[in-house]
C-alpha cells in the first residue's frame, strides 16, 4: 500500500493536499478531503456510475458495445448540419481542446457551463477591467473576506478553512485579524461561521444593485449614505461595510451565483466591478480584489483553452471549419431551436436549464459523454461512459483563481473505459 499526495477534483478549489492510500488497483483511504471530495472518490463504485455504452432502441436505452455507440454517434453527427456541443467544465483542458477541435470539424457551436455561470464576470470585465487575486494571496495576506451571494461553506467546502482560518506565511496572526462579511438574502450555512468581528448582512432579494449604487456614490461623495439604510440594511451596517471596504489591507470579494443575474434591468456584475475600481482609487494603503466562485473543477480551464487557441473564451461557432463571429450563446441557440443535435460532455443540462429549454434540447438527438447517470442520461440517444478525471485519468486543469494544476491518474478505470479526451479523439478519427 503506497501513500500519495494528490489533487482533489471534487470542486474548483482543487485542493492539492489530499493523501490517498492505494495499491494501484483500488483506493483504500482518502485523507484530508471534505465530504464533497470523498463523494468524488465514492463515484468510482457508485450505483449511478455509467459503466457501459448505451443506445436508445424503441424508446429504451440498451447496453451496447463501444463500436456500436460510436457508430450511432457518427450517424447522428452526419445527419446534422447544426450540432451543439455543451459542458466541458468537468473534463481536462486536453479534452476541452479536443472538444473545440471536434466542433470545428463538424461546423458546430460549442459552449461551456461557464457561459451561464462565472464566465459572465469575465465577459463583463472586458468592459470594466478586473482586479483578481489567488488562493495563496488569500491565505497569506487577506484581512477582509466578503461572500457576496455566495454560500462557500457548502459549494466549496474547504475554502473558508483555507482562507479564513489560516495564519498565513507572513504574519503571526490569523482568524483574529480577519473579518468575514456575508451579503445574501438567505441565511446560508456560511453565516454559521460568523465571529464577533464579522458582519452578517441579510439583504432584500434582488436589491444588491441598490446597495452597490449607494456604496459607489459614497466612494465619490462622502456622507451620502441614506439615514434609512438601503436594501434592508440599516445605515450603521452600511457604514461598517464601507469602513471595511475602504480600510482593508487586502480585501477579497467572492462573487457567487446570487449576483449573476441582472437586477432591475441592470448588470449587477458591471456595477460591482466598477465599485471595486472606485474602492481601489479611494484606498490609501490596500487593495480590493474579486474571485469568482464557479463550482465545476475546470470551468476556468475552458476559458483559457478557448481564448489562448481561438481568441474567444466562450460561445464558439464554426463554419467551413473556421471560427466565425456570433453573438449567440448556448441559451439563445436552444431558445431559437437553432440546432439539430447536441453533444453533451460531463454535465446535466436537462436538470440545470429551465424546463422550456430542457424540452427543446430533448426534442433533438442527444449524445452524452459522462460517467454518472443524470436527467440527461435518461433522455440521451446514445451514451458513452468516461473516466473520472483526477482519479482514472489525468490532465491539466485550472483552479478557481486561474492557477493551472496537473491532475494525476491514480488507478485504472473499470471496463477499460476511455477518458473524455480519448473518446472525442475516436469520434474525430471516424469523421475525418
Ligand atoms: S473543497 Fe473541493 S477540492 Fe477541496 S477537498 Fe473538498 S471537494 Fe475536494
Amino acid at each position: 500500500m503506497v501513500s500519495e499526495r494528490i489533487t482533489c477534483s471534487g470542486c474548483s478549489l482543487l485542493c492539492d493536499d489530499i493523501i490517498i492510500k492505494s495499491d494501484g488497483l483500488y483506493i483504500d483511504e482518502v485523507i484530508g478531503a471534505c465530504l464533497k471530495g470523498k463523494e468524488r472518490f465514492d463515484q468510482i463504485t457508485s450505483k449511478n456510475r455509467i459503466l457501459n455504452p448505451q443506445i436508445k432502441k424503441d424508446g429504451e436505452l440498451q447496453k451496447a458495445t463501444l463500436d456500436e455507440a460510436l457508430e450511432k454517434v457518427i450517424k447522428i453527427i452526419k445527419n446534422s448540419s447544426k450540432p451543439l456541443l455543451y459542458g466541458f467544465s468537468t473534463v481536462s483542458c486536453e479534452a476541452q481542446l479536443k472538444g473545440i477541435h471536434l466542433a470545428s470539424v463538424i461546423n458546430g457551436f460549442i459552449d461551456s457551463n461557464s457561459t451561464i455561470c462565472q464566465g459572465k464576470v469575465l465577459n463583463t470585465s472586458k468592459e470594466t477591467g478586473i482586479s483578481l487575486t489567488t488562493i495563496t494571496e488569500a491565505i497569506n495576506k487577506a484581512d477582509l473576506l466578503i461572500l457576496w451571494g455566495a454560500n462557500a461553506a457548502e459549494s466549496i467546502p474547504r475554502l473558508l478553512n483555507k482562507v479564513l482560518f489560516s495564519r498565513g506565511k507572513f504574519r503571526m496572526t490569523g482568524r483574529e485579524i480577519k473579518t468575514l462579511i456575508a451579503i445574501d438574502p438567505v441565511k446560508t450555512a456560511s453565516f454559521g461561521v460568523m465571529g464577533v468581528r464579522d458582519v452578517a448582512l441579510q439583504i432584500k432579494a434582488g436589491k444588491d444593485i441598490d446597495l452597490i449604487r449607494v456604496l459607489k456614490e459614497e466612494c465619490c461623495v462622502a456622507d451620502s449614505i441614506p439615514d434609512k439604510g438601503i436594501a434592508g440594511i440599516d445605515s450603521n451596517d452600511l457604514k461598517r461595510l464601507l469602513l471595511h471596504l475602504t480600510g482593508a489591507e487586502n480585501g477579497i470579494i467572492f462573487i457567487g451565483q446570487g449576483l449573476l443575474n441582472s437586477q432591475n434591468g441592470s448588470n449587477v456584475i458591471k456595477e460591482l466591478l466598477e465599485l471595486v475600481q472606485l474602492i481601489n482609487v479611494k484606498q490609501q494603503k490596500g487593495r480590493m480584489s474579486v474571485m469568482m466562485l464557479g463550482g465545476h473543477y475546470n470551468m476556468v480551464g475552458f476559458e483559457h483553452v478557448a481564448l489562448s487557441n481561438y481568441g474567444k473564451n466562450q460561445s464558439l461557432q464554426f463554419s467551413n471549419n473556421l471560427l466565425v463571429e456570433t453573438s449567440d450563446t448556448i441559451v439563445s441557440n436552444i431558445e431559437k431551436e437553432d440546432f439539430d443535435c447536441s453533444i453533451i460532455v460531463g454535465t446535466d443540462p436537462i436538470s440545470h436549464f429551465p424546463k422550456h429549454l430542457s424540452k427543446k434540447l430533448m426534442s433533438k438527438p442527444i449524445i452524452l459523454i459522462d460517467n454518472k447517470q443524470s436527467a440527461t442520461s435518461y433522455v440521451a440517444d446514445v451514451i458513452i461512459p468516461s473516466c473520472i478525471t483526477g482519479i482514472e485519468s489525468g490532465g491539466l486543469v485550472y483552479r478557481i483563481d486561474h492557477v493551472p494544476l496537473n491532475l494525476k491518474k491514480i488507478i485504472n478505470p473499470p471496463n477499460n473505459i476511455f477518458s473524455d479526451e480519448e473518446i472525442i479523439e475516436k469520434i474525430i478519427e471516424k469523421l475525418v
